[in-house]
């Protein structure tokens, strides 16, 4: 047993706190999705952990979350029963960020203005901490199923918070909210959060397709009924509480795609992957077949800002006829494709086996595959038809794409004509089928040209001859680039070559009528590369003379074997 103890947040809890308690986010009205959706998640888990477990249940399983506006208390209270949480639980998920995400947005918000802060606050959905933009003080009281007693967990959001015991008959988790006074006196309906409308339709707008029903007491006035049900009319009204759900719970992905607006696919996934911008893109299917699923997949307009820094997570969830198994589902898209989010809802996936056979499951493989391909054929079509949005979606995620090149065997035939680069013939990016088209029909190999910049690649000597010749080159400028061109090796037959490796063979494209004359040149002038060669022993392999030169005087290649200068580069900056 614990008696009541004063305790403090962590040092970065303190901070969001801060944040919140004296936040001008606008969009405060957010706190109750948040709630909402805490709520929904613990009711998924005991839900999930009953299928083995029935007595978890403790007999109460009719799945609910209630909402209470109380204007005598000036207090709003939701409460669950979902999985509650052990003292443990509370301690270490609401007095600790464990987050990753959360202590990079305190980072940024530390260096932002107040304005962009409140920008961040969107960005970032900040969770139960979201409470202290409308209350002064935040009360939970939780059990976890089998345990005795509840724990009170209390704050006003000033650096400490109390924790201690208490009695709770009913499993699951009560939140109540004190709320600061504007936002039970306010003047504009919208920002009453004890009124019933504005309640109500905050439902409606975020959460309505959560599964369970949202409830909430209406008062009512009736006319009693006589005898026979009919009304009396000159009787005094009766008052009566109806209980109403406000959600409709039909989990959208389930209805007919022509019955959907926009609005509410992007609501569902704001909603759910907490993101604050809309999709770039929507993929919506029934499939049936081997495997019978429905999938609703997002492409997020942005990559999250660490995304190339983090270990790989997926954003795919699993159902199983509505029913929530589980949140980022491994294996089941390739890595390079894990910045698209969304979720696969299969009668044919087992609730009764563990997550992790389940994951390993064929059904899942074949799943798998078919995404893959649905979200490869929405790209093709994406640059087909929409270029400038296709081009949005390669600034942030074409490094992705490019790592699946060159780290997934498999895939890489399949994204090959999804690449982009930036090349000689236009300030514009190319597919390389694009540029392939454009080429002499002799011209035998892709050239490409690494460098830091078009301004830096265009001063390379090696450039010169090709410019010269008016013959187009790639230009890679993003490091992973060189390891994706390596791992093609060749696009329909034309190999890549770079023009900083070894000779450029260019007389199959009549580009080259020197070949003999540099010969000549290299006999003649013996005894001045013996001497070069001299001076340079031990640093270079071998000093020829060279017909791609135009206005400079030397060049540095590599050989045609052995690794490229730029990638030297970025070995030896690995190893500092
Ligand atoms: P997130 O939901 O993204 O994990 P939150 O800040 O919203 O972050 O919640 C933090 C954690 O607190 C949750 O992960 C969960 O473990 C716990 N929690 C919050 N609300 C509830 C609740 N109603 N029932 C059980 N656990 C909860
Ligand atoms: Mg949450």
């Amino acid at each position: 047993t614990i008696v009541k103890e004063t305790r403090e947040f962590q040092a970065e809890t303190k901070q969001l706190l801060e944040l919140m308690v004296h936040s001008i986010y606008t969009n405060r009205e957010i706190f109750l999705r948040e709630l909402i959706s805490n709520a929904s998640d613990a009711i998924d888990k005991i839900r999930f952990e009953s299928l083995t477990n029935h007595a978890l249940l403790e007999g109460n399983e009719d799945f609910e979350i209630f909402l209470t506006p109380d204007e005598n208390t000036n207090t709003l209270t939701i409460a669950d029963n979902g999985m509650g949480m052990t003292v443990d639980e509370v301690v270490e998920n609401i007095g600790t960020i464990a987050k990753s995400g959360t202590k990079v947005f305190l980072e940024k918000a530390k260096n932002a203005g107040s304005v962009a802060e409140n920008e961040l606050i969107g960005q970032f959905g900040v969770g139960f901490y979201s409470a202290f933009m409308v209350a002064e003080k935040v009360t939970l009281i939780t059990r976890a199923p089998g345990q005795a007693k509840g724990v009170k967990w209390e704050s006003t959001g000033d650096g400490t918070y109390t924790i201690e015991e208490c009695k709770k008959e009913f499993r699951g988790t009560t939140i109540v909210l004190a709320l600061k006074q504007e936002f039970y006196s306010s003047e504009h309906p919208e920002e009453n959060f004890l009124s019933n409308y504005t309640l109500q339709s905050l439902v409606k707008k975020y959460s309505d397709y959560i599964r369970y029903p949202i409830k909430m007491n209406f008062n009512k006035e009736e006319k009693p009924v006589d005898a026979e049900g009919k009304v009396i009319e000159d009787a005094a009204p009766k008052q009566t509480v109806e209980v109403r759900t406000l959600n409709s719970m039909t989990p959208l992905w389930t209805r007919a795609k022509s019955d959907i607006t926009q609005e509410e696919y992007h609501q569902l996934y704001k909603n759910m992957f907490h993101a604050w911008e809309d999709p770039l893109d929507i993929i919506h299917s029934k499939v049936e077949g081997a495997v019978e699923y429905t999938t609703l997949l997002f492409i997020p307009t942005h990559a999250p800002f660490d995304f190339y820094q983090r270990e790989a997570t997926t954003g795919i969830r699993l159902y199983s006829r509505n029913v929530f198994i589980m949140d980022n589902c491994q294996d089941l898209l390739p890595e390079y494709l894990r910045f698209v989010k969304g979720l696969v809802d299969s009668p044919d996936f087992s609730l009764n086996i563990s997550r992790e056979l389940l994951q390993h499951s064929q059904q899942l493989k074949l799943v798998g595959k078919n995404l893959e391909k649905s979200i490869l054929k929405t790209l093709e079509t994406m640059l087909n038809k929409d270029r400038p949005k296709y081009e949005t979606f390669w600034q942030e995620y074409g490094r992705a794409i490019k790592t699946g090149v060159y780290a997934d065997y498999n895939s890489r035939d399949k994204l090959k004509d999804l690449l982009l680069f930036p090349s000689s013939h236009s300030e514009e990016l190319t597919t390389i089928k694009d540029h392939v088209g454009r080429m002499p029909e002799n011209q035998k190999v892709i050239y490409y040209a690494t460098g830091k910049d078009r301004v830096a690649v265009e001063r390379l000597p090696q450039m010169e001859i090709l410019k010269d010749k008016g013959i187009e080159v790639l230009y890679l400028f993003d490091r992973v680039d060189e390891f994706a061109i390596d791992a093609m090796h060749e696009y329909k037959d034309k190999k890549f070559q770079s023009v900083s490796r070894g000779d450029l063979d260019l007389e199959d494209i009549g580009a080259d009528d020197s070949k003999k004359e540099t010969a000549e040149l290299a006999k003649e002038n013996d005894a001045l590369i013996k001497a070069v060669k001299e001076q340079l022993k031990g640093k270079v392999v071998d000093v020829k003379i060279s017909n791609r030169l135009k206005s400079s005087a030397v060049c540095l290649v590599s050989g045609d074997s052995g690794i490229s200068l730029s990638m030297e580069q970025i070995l030896s900056e690995m190893q500092k």
